[in-house]
């Protein structure tokens, strides 16, 4: 019997041990889909926090819908009676600029009519449809493009907030094609933003944000329960050995060690770098280069006195300069259902990423104030909070900044001369839910071609 062995509990790792387990059959002689995670429980930063009649995401808050892999993941898991969709206010995005929160369409002329650029702001943004196309020039960062084609203003007032909302990212420093390729294949395809969303309106589907009835960390528990393949927690790998035929995997300080045809390093880059350096110091050295910067999120539950000062929608972001600290507010509570008691508020309060790190690792009492306080001043509620929870990801969200798609070529290369080494996770092809799932089945189904490969021609 052939082995896998998976390194990270995370929903990438989760999600290969699923694939290869499902292609198992392929495999003369069978395949053992083993999942080694360090934590207690699996999911990674899709946790759920219970408390008190409270549920709070400490990660993600949903996935949109409509990508294959995870359909198929979440049938596999049997949680598709499981699925909650967002209340459909949650179109309703909100940036505070100016002193005020304006509701932000997702088409121009609600753009301009929302008041968050000057007359003269919204007349560069048309000029996109006019601007001639870049050519050539290399990768060039999001805040670049965008105030190339839509105006410093747009770019300062509208992309900078929406990168915080994604990457919690510096728009200067992340690369665009890396971090929002469907924004550089408009340019590509139409010559202009406006224009390439006209064209492509009705066929372009959005996806609807999507949930679990019991929050983000039902689906890797469920993966880790039925998924059909071994889990083991408490399991930390602190180092991997080339044999002659497959690798040794050392588990914590015990000195267990667990043998292997392939592994699958499903980690933050710079565990997944810790593993690999004395085998690949260039791969671990490009994988370490990835930046993570820390988050901190707080959640503050409020009594029904607080419900009319939130508008209804799924949240705001916070242009710079506007005298918070705070990147923005996710209001939980209108989102889905069941997540907090009747007629209560549920705010989350992100800080840190990549503009203000400091405010994320702050002491946690001084963060919770720091939140109780901005909370209070933006909405103007009075009440203090009747709920509260801190959580901090000292690395939260991989940042993909200038030259990173040169970097994942890099990797890819290099991984390629570690035979039975295979890397996945959100550090590299995309940092949302369902990009970690996508590829994580991806990379599954890769090691199970391999192995079945490797079973007909031991030399290949
Ligand atoms: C605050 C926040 C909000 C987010 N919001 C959204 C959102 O709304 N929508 C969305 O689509 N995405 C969101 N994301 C991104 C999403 O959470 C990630 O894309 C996804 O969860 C990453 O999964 P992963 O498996 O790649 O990594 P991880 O979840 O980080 O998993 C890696 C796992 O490896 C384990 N590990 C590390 N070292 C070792 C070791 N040596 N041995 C064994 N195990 C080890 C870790 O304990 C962890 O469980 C958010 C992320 C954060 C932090």
């Amino acid at each position: 019997m052939r082995r896998v062995v998976v390194i990270g509990g995370g929903i990438a790792g989760l999600a290969a041990a699923w694939a290869a387990h499902a292609a198992a059959g392929r495999v003369r002689g069978g395949l053992d889909v083993l999942v080694l995670e360090r934590a207690d429980d699996v999911g990674g930063k899709a946790r759920t926090i219970l408390r008190d009649g409270w549920l709070v995401e400490a990660g993600p808050t949903g996935f949109l819908s409509g990508r294959t892999e995870m359909d198929r993941l979440v049938t596999g898991a049997g949680l598709a009676s499981e699925v909650v969709t967002a209340n459909p206010a949650a179109a309703h995005r909100f940036i505070y600029h100016g002193g005020r929160m304006r509701r932000v369409a997702a088409n121009p002329i609600g753009l301009v009519r929302s008041g968050l650029l000057s007359g003269r702001g919204a007349l560069r943004l048309l000029a996109d449809m006019v601007v001639p196309r870049r050519r050539g020039g290399g990768d060039e960062s999001i805040w670049d493009f965008a105030a190339r084609r839509l105006g410093a203003e747009a770019a300062d007032r509208l992309i900078a907030p929406m990168t915080l909302g994604v990457f919690a990212g510096d728009a200067r420093r992340l690369s665009l094609v890396a971090s929002f390729p469907q924004m550089a294949a408009l340019e590509h395809d139409h010559g202009s933003l406006i224009r390439g969303l006209l064209a492509r309106r009705g066929k372009m589907r959005s996806g609807t944000m999507t949930s679990f009835a019991g929050g983000m960390q039902e689906l890797p528990r469920a993966l880790a329960t039925r998924g059909g393949f071994r889990v083991s927690c408490r399991s930390a790998v602190d180092g991997i050995a080339r044999m002659q035929s497959g690798w040794e995997i050392r588990v914590g300080h015990a000195g267990a060690t667990i043998t292997a045809d392939a592994i699958i390093l499903a980690l933050d880059s710079a565990p997944a770098a810790a593993l690999l350096r004395e085998h690949s110091p260039a791969l671990a050295a490009d994988l370490e280069a990835i930046p993570s910067p820390p988050v901190g999120v707080v959640a503050l539950g409020y009594g029904p006195e607080a419900r009319e000062r939130i508008p209804n929608g799924f949240g705001v972001l916070i242009a710079r300069g506007e005298g918070f600290r705070m990147l923005g507010n996710l209001w939980d509570s209108h989102l889905f259902p069941g997540r907090c008691p009747d007629g209560h508020v549920l705010i989350r309060a992100m800080y840190g990423g990549g503009v203000d790190p400091a405010a994320a690792m702050l002491p946690p009492g001084e963060l919770a104030a720091l939140a109780r306080a901005e909370v209070a001043r933006l909405y103007g509620i009075d009440a203090a909070p009747c709920f509260e929870q801190v959580v901090q990801w000292p690395r939260a969200i991989p940042q993909y900044e200038l030259g990173h798609s040169a970097r994942i070529a890099r990797i890819d290369e290099a991984t390629v001369a570690l035979p039975g080494v295979f890397i996945t996770g959100s550090a590299l092809h995309g940092i949302a839910f369902p990009a970690a799932v996508a590829h994580g089945v991806q990379t599954g189904e890769r090691v199970v071609e391999w192995l079945s490969v490797r079973t007909v021609d031991p030399h290949r």
